[in-house]
């Protein structure tokens, strides 16, 4: 069975945080809109997602705050949003874009959590539909 769905239904459901700037990411580097039922919920390996975005400035300070709260949230098992990716052609960086979550990311990976729950956008691959944009 089929279980493709569009971003603007999952937001619907599940309360996408930055729903406007994952959209918009979505159609200007993916060339997709809301509507393309391109996505899936999946379990995502953490040592896939884009690295690139791993948080490595010692002065965001506001950011490792927030890793450090999501870090506590994930030892005590709580359940985050999941996290906003597309599956790309693997390169250097992973499998997979970020285009919302980028603090439970690195608070996943700095767990060592191998499995990380998302929204996956699989355009023109695995079966999924093509850009509509
Ligand atoms: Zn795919």
């Amino acid at each position: 069975m089929s279980v493709w769905r569009a971003f603007r239904d999952l937001h619907a459901e599940e309360h996408c945080k930055d729903y406007d700037q994952a959209l918009n990411v979505l159609e200007e580097e993916y060339r997709a809109t809301d509507t393309l039922a391109c996505w899936r919920t999946e379990f995502v390996a953490v040592v896939e997602i884009d690295r690139y975005q791993i948080i490595d400035d010692p002065d965001d300070f506001s950011g490792w705050r927030k890793v450090g709260e999501l870090r506590e949230a994930l030892r005590q098992e709580c359940s985050l949003p999941p996290v906003v990716l597309a599956h790309t052609a693997p390169d250097d960086r992973g499998s997979y874009g970020l285009l919302d979550g980028r603090h439970r990311f690195n608070a996943a990976h700095l767990e060592g959590n191998p499995y990380i729950r998302a929204w996956v956008a699989h355009i023109g691959c695995c079966d999924g539909p093509a850009a509509n944009r």
